[in-house]
C-alpha cells in the first residue's frame, strides 16, 4: 500500500468543506478518504431544515465512492471549515466500518487510529443471521 499522506487528505477534506451547506449550524465539514485504489473521494456535510435529515460529509464520501464502483477505503480525515480535525459521528463511524472494515484508519488526534478504536464491539454483517439459520 502507498504511503498515507494525510496532509493532502486533510487538504482535500478542508477544500470539500467549502462546499457545505450548513445554515443552520455553521459546522461545515469536509471529509476525504483514500480508496484501496488510490482514489481520493470527497464529500460534504447538507444539513436539513429537519435537522435529523442531515447528512454529514461522510455520507457525501460514501456515495462518491459507490458512484465510481468502488468500496473500500483505507483512510478517512475530516475537518471543519478552519481545517481543524473532526472523528466522525456515532453514524458515520458505522457507515465507514462498511465500507472500509475495522482497520481503516481515521485522522484522530493526535494521530490517526483504526475504526475499530472509535467503534469497539461493531454491530456487523456477523452480527445478522445467516439466511441458512433464518430457513431453519
Ligand atoms: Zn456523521
Amino acid at each position: 500500500m502507498q504511503r498515507l499522506d494525510w496532509s493532502a487528505l486533510r487538504i482535500a477534506a478542508r477544500n470539500a468543506a467549502a462546499m457545505a451547506y450548513a445554515p443552520y449550524s455553521g459546522l461545515h465539514v469536509g471529509a476525504a478518504g483514500l480508496s484501496s485504489s488510490g482514489t481520493v473521494f470527497t464529500g460534504c456535510n447538507v444539513e436539513n431544515v429537519s435537522y435529523g435529515l442531515t447528512l454529514c460529509a461522510e455520507c457525501g464520501l460514501v456515495s462518491a465512492l459507490r458512484q465510481a464502483g468502488e468500496d473500500s477505503l483505507v483512510a478517512v480525515a475530516a475537518v471543519d471549515g478552519d481545517g481543524n480535525c473532526l472523528t466522525p459521528c456515532g453514524r458515520c463511524r458505522q457507515l465507514l466500518l462498511e465500507h472500509g472494515g475495522p482497520s481503516m484508519l481515521i485522522d484522530a488526534l493526535p494521530v490517526p487510529v483504526a475504526l475499530s478504536e472509535l467503534l469497539p464491539g461493531a454491530f456487523d454483517a456477523a452480527s445478522l443471521p445467516s439466511r441458512s439459520e433464518d430457513q431453519a
